[in-house]
């Protein structure tokens, strides 16, 4: 199977390594790419979110499954002109990446469905956004609707604040406040006239929004995961299969809009039970990162069958015994200004520790060839272990081994879930 990977971050990165450790992935090409994917995949200097110019690309190299990565191309439609050629693709049409492009479309559709989620209101004026914010009360969660990269979300309990970022969105979201702990779970989902929806979830993951330890600071696109959830209730995945992740695909293809590719249920496990916090519609990043160290089974395979709607025909994903961290290296400034162009040491050396995937997000090569900084997120380093306690200190060893000027990572992922089991 020859395969393309669109996209330039850590999650294309793991998936890219994935692909080419599956005996069944003859090639594995990616546009445009990083030098991190350089390693295990050819690069093509295309624009991810131009559909004609990425279904040109996979038509001339021939391949049998594009994988869409991140959420801009799919809500631009790159799916919607793959599929369009006629090559098997794993990410949602544009209308169905909608269920991460509205947060207010996401809410309808889990009305639709009957899942449990967060009350909300829905606002365009500044009085809306008081009445909604003074409705709820504090903590205020406040919600751009449109994409902003994981960073368009402030939870606080300064009412200015709120009613400051709301003023900065075109329309808001204002919902109640979820307490309790957040678990990402993944779902691999195909469509076909025989079989219907199907979905098939991953092994459930948590990640770190937090840029400081101790969830201090703001909002990040996310700076570490692990999986599995030692704390997690053994029903966990069954209880958001049946209530949240059936109904959501059922509910799209009932509208005209059938859901195929990664459906990421963001969930919270309130006192009051389990509610959705937010839909993606792919791969998150780093919980990716994290998984495609664990899965066992051919990730190409599994991919191939989802966008194929040919799921329900493959075996459930087998996954390695122990557990997987990762840990973002991020720029100085990250999330607000990261700074570009330091040069980052000692990749190798981490890459060499045992169980260790030194991942690329924002990398890049300057003009003498040295590895450089090139986004927030700079590097997602990745240990398996035989349990959470060891992967923490293989993906800690690691990062320790890393040095770019300013950057920092947060000491703390995964610790409580390590000391706890
Ligand atoms: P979202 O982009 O909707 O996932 O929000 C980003 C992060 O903000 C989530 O992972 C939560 O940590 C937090 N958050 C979002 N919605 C809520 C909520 N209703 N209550 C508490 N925290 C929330």
């Amino acid at each position: 199977m020859k395969t393309l990977v669109i996209g330039t971050g850590g999650r294309e990165h793991a998936l890219a390594l994935a692909l080419s450790r599956d005996p069944s992935v003859t090639e594995v090409h990616a546009a445009p790419g990083n030098p991190g994917i350089a390693q295990v995949a050819t690069l093509h200097d295309v624009d991810p979110l131009d559909g004609s110019a990425v279904a040109d690309l996979a038509d001339s190299l021939g391949v049998d499954l594009v994988v869409v990565g991140p959420e801009a191309p799919l809500v631009a439609g790159v799916a919607d002109a793959v599929r369009g050629r006629g090559i098997a693709v794993f990410g949602p049409s544009g209308e169905a990446a909608q269920l991460e492009g509205s947060k207010a479309f996401a809410k309808q559709v889990m009305a639709a469905a009957e899942v449990p989620t967060a009350l909300a209101h829905v606002c365009t004026t500044p009085d809306e956004v008081v009445a909604a914010l003074d409705a709820f009360g504090a903590p205020y969660v406040v919600k751009d609707d449109g994409l902003a990269a994981g960073k368009g979300v402030v939870v606080t309990d300064d009412r200015q604040a709120a009613i400051d970022h709301a003023a900065g969105c075109e329309r808001v979201v204002i919902e109640e406040y979820l307490d309790g702990p957040e678990v990402s779970l993944f779902a691999l989902c195909s469509w076909s006239e025989a079989d219907g929806a199907v979905v098939v979830p991953l092994q459930p993951a948590q990640d770190f929004k937090r840029a400081y330890d101790d969830d201090a600071g703001p909002n990040t696109g996310g700076m570490g995961a692990y999986t599995p959830l030692p704390w997690a209730p053994d029903d966990l995945v069954e209880e958001v299969r049946t209530r949240v992740l059936q109904p959501t695909v059922d509910t799209m293809a009932q509208r005209g809009t059938p859901f195929t590719g990664l459906l990421y249920a963001g969930l919270a496990l309130t006192s009051r039970g389990l509610k959705v916090v937010e839909f993606n519609a792919r791969f998150g990043d780093p919980e990716t990162q994290a998984l495609m160290a664990l899965l066992e089974s051919p990730v190409g395979l599994l991919l191939h069958a989802a966008a194929t709607g040919d799921l329900a025909a493959v075996p459930a994903p087998v996954w390695r015994d122990g557990a997987a961290v990762t840990v973002v290296v991020a720029a100085e400034g990250y999330p607000v200004a990261p700074r570009k162009g330091d040069v980052i040491r000692g990749v190798d050396d981490a890459d060499a520790v045992e169980g260790v995937d030194v991942i690329h997000a924002g990398t890049a090569r300057d003009a003498d060839g040295n590895l450089v900084t090139a986004g927030g997120r700079v590097l997602t380093v990745t240990a398996a272990g035989a349990d959470l306690a060891e992967a923490r200190r293989r993906a800690y060893a690691a990062v320790d081994l890393i040095h770019i000027d300013g950057g920092f990572s947060r000491r703390d992922i995964a610790a409580k879930a390590a000391a706890a089991s």
